[in-house]
């Protein structure tokens, strides 16, 4: 049974369950065996499922410990200025790292070019938003630091959200031997668009913020 989860926490590195190998990309999901030494990397359907709702299991797992460390951290150093974004930034870094990373090693290239920039483009155009809501906040008079943490943790809560709800479809259509579609594609192509408006209205919003703060400086001297 302990080997059995070793061999599953493997399989779930991206690794061969048998001789410990990196495997290409897809090798697990679609039930290839190793390429150096052969053995069966997941060679029943179950087997297949049982990987894909382990891989689930443990990116909710990571999500929640996002969550709390980024409420935690807000909580302490929240109220300066720029420190929630910068919050914000790391919880993002460490769900790409825990949760996307992880998921994309068990992808075959093409998917995961795809799924990267897909997730890239999406992460950016989020953390842009992000930034400026989360300093309007900061601005806001009577915003205490509990929402401004709880706030935070939510943000990166969805992100991790998305990202793993993302993986998770690209895996299913792994699962089904679906080669990368069209709907991938134009799902790519929509973020794109969306990161172009995200920039342009967080540039907008920035400028705004740097004139009121102009304007108020110029009040008190
Ligand atoms: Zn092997």
């Amino acid at each position: 049974m302990a080997s059995e989860a070793h061999e599953l926490a493997l399989l779930l590195s991206g690794r061969c369950r048998a001789c410990a190998e990196r495997l290409p990309g897809g090798a697990a999901l679609r039930g290839r065996p190793c390429p150096a030494c052969d053995t069966p990397t997941a060679p029943t359907g179950a087997d297949r499922a049982e990987l894909a709702t382990r891989f689930h299991a443990r990116a909710t797992v990571r999500m929640w410990v996002a969550v709390l460390v980024v409420a935690a951290a807000t909580l302490l150093t929240g109220w300066a200025p720029l420190a929630a974004s910068l919050v914000l930034a790391g919880g993002l870094a460490w769900v790409a790292g825990a949760i996307v990373r992880p998921a994309l090693r068990l992808l075959p290239t093409s998917r995961r070019l795809v799924a990267a920039w897909t997730l890239r483009v999406v992460g950016a155009g989020y953390l842009a938003v992000l930034v400026v809501f989360v300093e309007l906040l900061t601005l806001l008079p009577g915003i205490g630091l509990p929402v401004k943490a709880a706030v935070t943790a939510g943000q990166v809560g969805l992100g991790a959200w998305f990202a793993r709800t993302y993986l998770g479809w690209q895996a299913a259509r792994e699962l089904r031997r679906e080669p990368v579609g069209v709907g991938e594609l134009g799902f790519l192509a929509a973020a794109a668009a969306a990161l172009v408006a995200a920039l342009t209205g967080a540039m907008v919003a920035l400028s705004w913020l740097l004139e009121r703060l102009a304007a108020a400086a110029g009040v008190l001297t």
